[in-house]
């Protein structure tokens, strides 16, 4: 049986080489990121893997998102401690648990069963309780709990959901992959009054985002228990 990694020395690592060494300078997303367990948030196989330059798998065919890119998201909302968030595609729960620990509440939604209760199973053992995952289409939002000072889409949408923005508080920021299957922008949302301002960051490569304003529905997510 072969030991476990140092997992501290390579979160360290992470940090200063593929954040610090970039452009993340946000001293509380810096901070959160160097104390979070990543590798609790991957499966068992890959936890050597969880410090690493890139996404990985984490089943039905998603994935946690590269650092860096967990990261930037993070930083470019502008998050205050009193803010309530809302977080679309809860995926392993990592981004949900970096997010938490910045701001006051997030709500955080996932379209497939399997994840969003492993999720939140995990992220409750792990001692993360100002965070509700709910299972749902997040294209919608969450209307009763609107407005939200800020909201994180994990998935690539095809164009900004109307629901989303409308779900923005004044003053809220919302950051999100827009585009095709093959490439997107990530973009920032700045809501003033009943003025939405857009800003282009960076091309990325996200899943898509599913639903009833995002791409078409490929399959029926309450069947996932049936896939590896
Ligand atoms: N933030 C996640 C993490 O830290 O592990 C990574 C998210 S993964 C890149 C994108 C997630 O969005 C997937 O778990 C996927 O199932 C979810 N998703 C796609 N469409 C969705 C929708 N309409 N509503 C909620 N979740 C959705």
């Amino acid at each position: 049986m072969s030991a476990d990694p140092d997992f501290e020395m390579l979160r360290a690592q992470m940090v200063r080489e593929q954040l610090a060494a970039r452009d993340i300078y946000d001293p509380r997303v810096l901070d959160v990121m160097h104390r979070l367990p990543r590798h609790a948030f991957v499966p068992d196989f890959l936890k050597s893997k969880a410090y690493e330059d890139g996404p990985l798998p984490i089943g039905n065919n998603q994935t946690i998102s590269q650092p860096y890119i967990v990261a930037l998201m993070t930083q470019m909302l502008l998050l205050s401690p009193d803010d309530v968030v809302l977080e679309i595609g809860t995926g392993s729960g990592y981004q949900t648990a970096v997010l938490s620990q910045l701001v006051r509440m997030v709500y955080s939604l996932e379209r497939y069963p399997t994840l969003g209760e492993q999720a939140s199973a995990r992220l409750k053992s792990l001692g993360y309780h100002n965070v509700e995952v709910y299972i749902g289409d997040g294209s919608q939002g969450l209307p009763d709990m609107a407005p939200f000072d800020a909201i994180m889409v994990t998935a690539a949408a095809p164009a900004i959901p109307g629901p989303l923005r409308a779900q923005m508080a004044h003053g809220g920021r919302m950051v999100l992959p827009v585009g095709d299957a093959n490439q997107q922008f990530l973009q920032r949302v700045r809501r003033t009054g009943d003025r939405w301002e857009l800003e282009y960051l960076i091309p990325v490569m996200f899943v898509p985002l599913y639903g009833q304003h995002g791409f078409k529905t490929p399959d029926d997510p309450s069947d996932d228990k049936h896939k590896p």
